[in-house]
């Protein structure tokens, strides 16, 4: 069966619901047993890592167990799991392959929250961050160290877009016994298949595509066979997990993820190519486009793209000319996160967070997501805030 098909009608049986096509939606904290010998059997279960029980709320619930199926089987994981956020799932993801005196390699391209965490919780609890360059490829050899466990990837990289070579780093993570975690956000589970090319746990921001109505935040967690019992260890052991209103939401935006994708894809390529043609513009950083550090994996390894991409400006447009474009645009609406159903600007300076990161540019950066309104408009607005842009 394919995603689309997959999605629709894969883990939804409607006879399990009296034929009503939708999941309901399980409120629970306490689960009561049949009795002593059923509670009994459900421990036993349960502290099999292999064991899913309805045991407590916060262990998972019928409609949370169904989107975790969808989204390990998408993935092509072994198990999921579902936690608040996705900045959760990526701390999380780390969290449970870490001790105290490792070490960690993170892509310097990485989301600025999850830094942020790596710069102080991991460092508190004694795990050593080496940051790489998301170019290194398997020259991220040189940079391991006898205790690194883990390699966190995140491709294409936040805000500049770099495609990683995956199949490279795992390669080598796994020769030093590293294991390898990646945040797949971006391409969504149509776009990339994370296992296929060696990685050992994905996480997502469901908040982004895979909720897709910017209306709930969690995270998803999928683990290989081989990572999935310190996983779910760390997860259980943290308490962690997701509301039960935010499963049926971030379900129910999921049966359509492969069609808004396809729009996101198509639309998103066709402003970045416009963008490529104004004088304003010095480059655009899209995995689809020739010229983004990358590209030939993304051409290799990837199935589409999704509609986020970054737009660098020529030099020399004045501060308040950059804000004036911003401030023009009426489509995009100037807000964080992305993968909703409707378009956004997020201007950035990947200096100011990232030391070592070696940024050519000069000119105003923004990020742009680009929604599912009509492309004719998304270009209208921005051609019309084009002209806000002043020269000194
Ligand atoms: C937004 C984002 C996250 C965090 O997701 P939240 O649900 O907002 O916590 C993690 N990784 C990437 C790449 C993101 O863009």
């Amino acid at each position: 069966m394919h995603s689309e098909t997959f999605l629709l009608h894969g883990i939804y049986d409607p006879d399990t619901f009296g034929g009503v096509v939708n999941l309901p939606v399980h409120r629970a904290s306490t689960v009561v047993f049949r009795d002593m010998a059923d509670m009994e059997a459900r421990a036993r279960a349960m502290s099999n890592p292999e064991g899913r029980e309805l045991w407590y709320g916060r262990k998972g619930t019928p409609t949370k167990f169904a989107l975790q199926d969808m989204v390990a089987e998408l993935e092509g994981g072994h198990r999921s799991l579902l936690v608040s956020s996705g900045l959760a799932a990526c701390t999380s993801a780390i969290m449970a392959l870490v001790k105290s005196g490792d070490h960690v390699l993170i892509c310097n391209s990485v989301y600025g929250p999850t830094r942020h965490f790596a710069d102080t919780v991991l460092k508190r609890c004694g795990v050593a961050v080496t940051y790489y360059d998301p170019m290194a490829g398997s020259d991220i050899a040189a940079l391991f160290e006898a205790n690194t466990a883990v390699v966190f990837l995140e491709s294409p990289g936040s805000q500049t877009f770099e495609v990683q070579d995956v199949p490279a780093i795992c390669s080598v993570a796994h020769k030093r016994g590293a294991k390898v975690v990646i945040d797949n956000t971006w391409a969504t589970p149509l776009f990339f298949k994370p296992f296929e090319h060696g990685v050992d746990v994905s996480v997502h921001a469901a908040t982004k595509y895979i909720g897709g109505h910017s209306d709930a935040t969690m995270g998803v967690i999928t683990a290989n066979r081989e990572t999935w019992p310190m996983v779910r260890e760390y997860v259980f052991a943290a308490e962690l997990h997701a509301g039960a209103d935010d499963a049926y939401l971030v379900q129910r935006g999921l049966r359509t993820l492969a069609v808004r994708m396809d729009r996101h894809f198509r639309h998103g390529v066709d402003v970045a190519t416009w963008l490529t043609s104004r004088r304003e513009v010095e480059r655009v950083l899209h995995p689809a486009l020739p010229g983004t550090l990358g590209h030939a994996f993304w051409t290799r390894d990837f199935k589409g793209a999704s509609g986020l991409f970054s737009v660098v400006l020529k030099p020399g447009f004045t501060r308040e000319g950059f804000r004036s474009f911003v401030d023009h645009l009426e489509l995009f609406g100037l807000g964080f996160s992305w993968g909703g159903f409707e378009s956004l600007v997020m201007p950035f300076d990947p200096r100011h967070e990232r030391p070592g990161s070696n940024w050519p540019y000069d000119g105003f950066a923004f990020r742009l997501h680009i929604g599912l309104e009509a492309k004719e408009d998304l270009i209208a607005d921005l051609d019309k805030a084009f002209r806000f842009l002043s020269v000194p």
